[in-house]
């Protein structure tokens, strides 16, 4: 296999906050981090696609940020392909349902699933063992103080609840956790107990590439520069630790400033695995 016949394209199904974040930094690292690093390929001839079921990438930031962010995407050289669902993924690439009736195969040997995750098993086990229900996604129906229907003395938390539309992210889990340990410490002191779960929700964001982000927080809308400055205060300020801090700016200067990162991982079984499939095709029935 010569340098000119290696698939470089690289699929990313699902245009969310992880979608958009994972195809900029793809397309960062084929043209900036790692451009000089193969002799057979050019990573800089690598294409991203991005492919959305909806309108809109972010959807959930609202109209004007989305349009302002797939700008930003296709500036970058990512692909973004709108109103199309990927309903097969195979060793040769994706197929794509557009809604216009346009059916397209995209080929690619590295598909990302960026378009939602089902809930650990656990939720349904534990549904089935107390008779709550689980929502397509094998999250658990609670009550509004995030128990077990018939179970106040268990608790369902983070991703695993489905519960007034409340999204899968981070800040949902913690003040679940805060929420539910108060009420067990009020159990235990004999207080009186918060009834219902409210979340607080303190914003959105997701970066795009180095420098650009959007952010939502309440009613106003941050683009550009500014959010990603948000992005970054917000991210240090959960960190736990000064060192941890302190060794996390280090590395975002290494990757920001400069053009490396510190982390480049590849597997050693997964090269020789895929050259020694190459070179010694498995006869089907020897195992
Ligand atoms: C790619 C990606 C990007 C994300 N980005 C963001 C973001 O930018 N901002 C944000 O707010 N949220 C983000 N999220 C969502 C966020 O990570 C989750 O909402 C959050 O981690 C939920 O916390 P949790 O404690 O419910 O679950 P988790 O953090 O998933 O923790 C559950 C733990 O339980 C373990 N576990 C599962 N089953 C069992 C079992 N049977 N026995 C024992 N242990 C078990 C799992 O291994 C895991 O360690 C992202 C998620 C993904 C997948």
């Amino acid at each position: 296999m010569t340098g000119s016949d290696i698939d470089t394209s690289v699929v990313v199904v699902g245009a969310g906050p992880t979608g958009v974040e994972l195809a900029g930094q793809i397309i960062e690292l084929s043209r900036r981090t790692i451009k000089n690093d193969f002799r057979h390929i050019d990573p800089r001839k690598a294409r991203v696609i991005l492919i959305e079921g909806g309108d809109h990438v972010l959807s959930s930031f609202g109209a004007h940020q989305s349009v302002k962010a797939q700008e930003q995407l296709t500036k970058m050289g990512i692909d973004v392909r709108l109103q199309g669902l990927v309903d097969a993924v195979n060793e040769t690439g994706v197929e794509v349902r557009y809604r216009d009736g346009r059916v397209e195969h995209i080929a690619s040997r590295c598909v990302i699933w960026a378009a939602g995750v089902q809930a650990s098993p656990l939720g349904k086990q534990v549904a089935q063992q107390s008779g709550a229900d689980v929502d397509r996604a094998g999250r658990v129906k609670v009550q509004p103080d995030l128990t077990l229907p018939g179970h106040p003395e268990v608790f369902v938390l983070g991703d695993m609840i489905a519960l007034n539309d409340l999204p899968g992210v981070a800040q949902v889990a913690m003040q679940g956790a805060k929420f539910s340990a108060g009420k067990i410490r009020a159990r235990l002191e004999g207080k009186p107990e918060q009834e219902a779960f409210s979340y607080f929700d303190k914003g959105s964001m997701a970066t795009i590439s180095r420098f650009r982000a959007v952010a939502n927080v309440g009613r106003l809308e941050l683009r550009g520069f500014i959010a990603w400055c948000a992005w970054l205060f917000i991210h240090i300020l959960y960190l736990v630790g000064f060192q941890e801090k302190v060794s996390t700016l280090g590395h975002w200067a290494v990757a920001f400033i400069g053009r490396s990162r510190a982390e480049r991982t590849f597997t050693l079984e997964q090269a020789r695995g895929s050259l020694t499939n190459e070179r010694e095709p498995r006869v089907p029935g020897t195992g």
